[in-house]
């Protein structure tokens, strides 16, 4: 098949590629709490089946957040070529976080204003699921024999962690490699980036405890805070200048990411805070409580268990000088590290697509935090897996968030291309 006739007809496509990203935003998905699923699913489904595709929209019952009031609903659609060969599947997730202050346009009237179109999902990731959806129906329309099968998932609750979304689906078998053998997730990454994967992550709480008494005779209670505030010392003594020193081979964005993090995503002690209905002082107590949640973000050149027995020693350093503290430390979270090998077929794919469509080199970045590649491949064992896609990775979860038209056409064509290169040999 000509390549030219299939770039041409994704460019012949450009109003239907800005309706159907409009259509996506004018239905809020925001979660939490999980709002509209079904609707998106639904509108998502009736498209797709009309282009051909088998559709089923699947409940992740039982899965984390769902429920009566918000169920978890996913798509995943397939289109079966004409003879047998590879799947390539395309992952978006449908969810996008609150529009939050700061709008001076309605974050859900899809507002088109020349090469842009703006709402909350525009960057972060409808753009990037419409520009999927026009590049294989672009290509089936082109090429309706071709080998292999095509997928496109849409996907619940990724900004909560994915549980009722593609970490269930996992579980069910739906990304496995007897069913899919390339996917792609369009996460706004720029359209000439090619993100590999994502730094791992662990969440833990740290509880210092003490002895409850009255404020007034301190000495009679052992106050919690100040253990952890010992403990708070010692991180920055020891613990930061320790991961400022390790740096990953991982060509993580943006750069200052590129080695070990460690975020205290909270703190509280003592009496909690008091509710707007009471207006009198707090009682004077020694606190015997405080907890502490970190967020570490590691590197694939260190272990899970190294990570946390930094942890454990820096306690046991403060035990040395603190002879009562106690404390307890919790996992809350964890994901390892991922990292599709840049010799993988889809990498090079899609890296030669960039290339043709582009003109330009890729570039290859990591992720610093984790999305659902890290379901994919620890749960559905799928290793030639990337994220790529339309729009400016920073424009996420911002005011006025918004994606450029072109560049949706531009990543739709590398996608047309990548899925004719890997279903079609090329020809
Ligand atoms: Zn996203």
């Amino acid at each position: 098949m000509e390549l030219k006739g299939l770039l041409n007809e994704i460019e012949a496509r450009r109003s239907d590629l800005v309706q159907l990203t409009c259509d996506l935003v004018k239905i809020p998905t925001v979660n939490p709490p999980g709002n509209n699923y079904r609707e998106i699913c639904e509108f998502l489904s009736k498209r797709l089946i009309q282009s051909g595709f088998e559709c089923q929209i699947i409940r992740a019952e039982g899965a984390l957040a769902d429920s009566n009031l918000y169920p978890r609903y996913n798509l995943i659609a397939r289109h079966e070529g004409t003879r047998p060969g590879e799947c390539i599947h395309f992952n978006s997730h449908i969810d996008v976080v609150e529009p939050g202050y700061g709008w001076t346009k309605d974050p859900f009237a899809a507002v088109v204003e020349k090469d842009r179109i703006f709402g909350r999902g525009t960057c972060d990731m409808k753009g990037g699921l419409a520009s999927s959806i026009i590049a294989v129906e672009a290509f089936i329309s082109v090429c309706p024999s071709y080998s292999g099968a095509i997928e496109i998932s849409a996907t619940a609750d990724e900004e909560t962690g994915g549980f009722g979304g593609v970490a269930w689906l996992a579980e069910k078998g739906y990304f496995s490699p007897e069913r899919v053998q390339h996917v792609v997730i369009p996460e706004p990454l720029n359209k000439d980036r090619i993100c590999l994967g994502h730094r791992g992550v662990w969440w833990s709480e740290i509880e210092t405890k003490g002895r409850v008494a009255h404020g007034s005779m301190p000495f009679l209670g052992d106050c919690a805070i100040r253990h952890m505030g010992a403990v708070l010392d010692e991180i920055e003594q020891s613990l930061l200048p320790q991961l400022e020193k390790k740096i990953t081979r991982m060509p993580v964005v943006p750069e200052q990411a590129r080695k070990s993090t460690l975020n205290i995503n909270s703190i509280h002690g003592g009496l909690a805070e008091a509710s707007e209905s009471y207006n009198g002082y707090p009682s004077p107590l020694v606190p015997d409580s405080c907890r502490m949640i970190l967020d570490r973000r590691y590197l694939m050149e260190e272990s899970l268990e190294q990570v946390k027995s930094e942890v454990y020693e820096i306690l046991d350093k403060v035990k040395l000088t603190r002879p009562s503290l106690v404390y307890e430390i919790k996992d809350l979270f964890e994901v390892k590290p991922s990292y599709t090998d840049p010799t993988s077929s889809i990498v090079q794919t899609v890296g030669e697509s960039i290339n043709h469509v582009l003109g330009v080199s890729p570039e290859y970045v990591v992720s610093p935090g984790s999305y659902d590649q890290k379901h994919i491949d620890r749960i559905g064992k799928l290793k030639n897996c990337i994220a790529y896609g339309p729009g400016i990775l920073e424009l996420a979860h911002q005011p006025d968030e918004y994606i450029c038209i072109s560049d949706m056409i531009d990543a739709s064509k590398v996608m047309a291309m990548t899925t004719n290169d890997l279903l079609n040999g090329g020809s």
